[in-house]
């Protein structure tokens, strides 16, 4: 177990050597090592550079459409409370990630990252992308400065999101099928870090989480903490103090650590993480690595991992491919063992019912990546007093989800 001691906050992370507590870390061939170097002593000169975050938040503001809003979702609320089977339920707030250009909170990091690219003088910016929202956000930000996009995609997955494949061309990016491995995620990133090792010189890598090898958890931390220092001075506007808990679901960790790090020095907020649930507790059927884990090595840093007993990566589910991916950020393993994070799983069935529930209740569509976060608020919202505050994270927007849900939906259906 890591203690947090007074003198040592848990939000004073990394160390300089990339450490969130045993986990992170730089596990990448030497080839790589100056890149990191560089790429870390470029932004912190950008973080201390009034004019990088003149530019970013500007942009952010009339680009992206920050800030987004905190909504009241009331009917959710009284639907908690109906559950609660306690007449009374906490008051469920949204904050509207889902209304960022291009439908997700992903936009907040690549627009950062695709600065830095300039900043370093590279013209080209490589990504990889498993349901293609960080694909898209990178596109995104890449025909708005001007720079060369390759987006390195699954062919399984460049089958099942044809729509943000043809949004990716249609800004100017190039689009990369791996044939490799289990031609999804995984195998995506493990060919865009062998692009990065040939290009290094004039490519930046924009990895889409808090994943990857130092610096990248704490950059995109740090670029996704936007969220957070809205969430707590909007709070303050709009209920007079700050959360009694904060909710979001976690793939690889990035719109949870994005809301969660300002918040983590103030221990009366409680913070939960929602893993993908899958279908079952079983191995290959779920995608919750912090849930039934163990620390291992993946794509560059050491954290929580699914993997079988000889260590190699073991296969993932979910029916929302933003959360199927067998690790998760380092620093998202440092809060499980120093016990300020409650990681919790949503299934399969639970994210698919708070989909619909969201729609109807709210008329707010949702990620089914969303989705999970929603169900886990439900419940603990029908734990606690009327007079209590949750937001959750609302990560994302379901349009690219409809055809999937109703697939999904028709199963159910002709299962009963
Ligand atoms: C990509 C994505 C996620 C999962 O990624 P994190 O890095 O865990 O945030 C969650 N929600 C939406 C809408 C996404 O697009």
């Amino acid at each position: 177990m890591i203690t947090a001691s007074p003198a040592q906050p848990l939000s004073a992370v990394p160390s300089a050597s990339g450490r969130y507590g045993a986990f992170g870390g730089v596990y990448v061939p030497e080839t790589l090592v100056s890149a990191l170097v560089q790429l870390e002593e470029e932004y912190r000169r950008a973080r201390s550079d009034p004019a990088f975050s003149a530019e970013l938040d500007a942009l952010l503001a009339t680009f992206v459409g920050r800030a987004t809003p905190l909504y009241h979702a009331k009917r959710l609320s009284a639907y908690a409370a109906e559950r609660s089977g306690r007449g009374q339920a906490a008051n469920i707030w949204l904050k509207r990630e889902d209304l960022a250009h291009t439908g997700a909170h992903k936009i907040n990091n690549t627009m950062g990252q695709a600065l830095l690219t300039r900043r370093m003088g590279k013209r080209r910016i490589i990504a990889e992308t498993g349901a293609g929202q960080h694909g898209v956000a990178t596109a995104t930000a890449a025909a708005h400065f001007g720079l060369r996009c390759d987006v390195y995609m699954g062919a399984e997955d460049v089958r099942r999101q044809r729509l943000n494949v043809v949004r990716m061309k249609l800004m100017g990016a190039n689009v990369i099928a791996v044939e490799s491995g289990s031609r999804t995620l995984k195998d995506a990133t493990n060919e865009a870090m062998r692009d990065w090792m040939a290009s290094v010189e004039g490519t930046h890598y924009a990895l889409g989480s808090v994943v990857g090898p130092h610096p990248f958890p704490m950059i995109v931390r740090d670029f996704q903490s936007v969220i957070g220092r809205e969430t707590r001075r909007q709070s303050v506007e709009a209920f007079g103090r700050l959360p009694d808990a904060v909710v979001a679901c976690v793939g690889g960790g990035s719109n949870a650590a994005g809301i969660f790090y300002p918040f983590v020095d103030d221990a009366g907020v409680r913070l939960v993480g929602v893993e993908a649930g899958g279908r079952s507790r079983k191995p290959g059927d779920h995608a919750a690595p912090l849930s039934f884990g163990t620390p291992g090595i993946l794509h560059g840093s050491l954290s929580y991992v699914l993997q079988t007993d000889d260590g190699q990566t073991a296969d993932v589910h979910s029916c929302s491919a933003g959360l199927d991916y067998p690790g998760v950020g380092p620093e998202h393993s440092y809060w499980k063992d120093a016990g300020r994070v409650t990681y919790t799983a949503a299934t399969d069935d639970e994210a698919l019912d708070s989909f619909t529930l969201l729609a109807r209740t709210e008329g707010i569509i949702p990620a089914l990546e969303t989705a999970h976060a929603i169900a886990e608020a439900v419940r603990l919202a029908g734990q606690m007093p009327c007079d209590r505050h949750i937001v959750v994270n609302c990560s994302g927007r379901g349009d690219k989800d409809v055809d999937e849900a109703s697939r999904l939906l028709g199963l159910r259906e002709a299962g009963r």
